[in-house]
Parts: C-alpha cells; structure tokens; sequence
C-alpha cells in the first residue's frame, strides 16, 4: 500500500487553487490532490478515515452525489429500523417569568410545574 491516495472527488482537478497548479512554462495543469495517508488518524489505530480519500468536503460531496445510486446499493435500507426504548416522563418544579405583572415594572417569577421526556433505551434481554 502506498502511503498517499488521489483525492476521489470527480472534479478535484478542476478546482481552480494554487495548491493544485503543477507543471511549468506553458504546460500548467490544475492536478488532484494528494492526499498523505492517515493525515488525520490522530488515534493511531490505522482505521482508513474519510479524509484520507478526499481532500475537502466539496470532493466528498461531489463523489457521493456522483455515485450515490451504487453506493446506497451497497447496503440498502428496504424497511425502517426500530429502537427499543422506555419513555419515562419527570415531573419537575420550574419557573417561568411574568415579565409585566408588576405594578412596580419588576418582572415575578412564577413557579409552575414542568415536564421532562426521558428516552431510555431497553436492553433486550432484560426485557
Ligand atoms: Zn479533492
């Protein structure tokens, strides 16, 4: 294995950036960029990361709208997938503030009682 790619954006080499001019004279190319492999592998657990196959989000993009009916076909989705969860509802004091109830111009605060949506997942084989 080499230790750069090719940006795989299709129109990489159209970007019209200085840090993409190579050649000299009359003969100037905008050209891909190269992309050092693992540039930003900060981890050091060698996992290929995205940014080592396209130098900018625009390449990325590009590539994804250009291959997007063979990539979703790699792992196509036919059903909706499911979550198991607990919904738990708190009920909790709180304050809102009544900003002209005041005779004096002062703002009151006025405690009311709130709700907070918990989402819990379920481990399955604990039901
Ligand atoms: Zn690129």
């Amino acid at each position: 294995m080499s230790d750069y790619n090719w940006c795989h954006g299709p129109e990489c080499h159209e970007q019209q950036t200085q840090s993409r001019i190579r050649g000299s004279g009359d003969n100037k190319v905008l050209r891909t960029i190269k992309i050092k492999w693992g540039r930003y592998n900060y981890s050091g657990d060698e996992q290929p990361n995205v940014w080592d196959y396209f130098c900018n989000q625009r390449c990325l993009m590009d590539y994804i709208r250009t291959h997007l009916q063979s990539i979703i076909a790699i792992a196509p989705r036919r059903e909706a997938l499911e979550t198991p969860i607990k919904v738990v509802k708190n009920k909790y004091e709180s304050y809102r503030y009544d900003w002209n109830s005041d005779d004096n111009g002062a703002t009151k605060r006025v405690p009311y009682m709130a709700t907070k949506t918990l989402i819990k997942t379920v481990d399955n084989d604990n039901g």
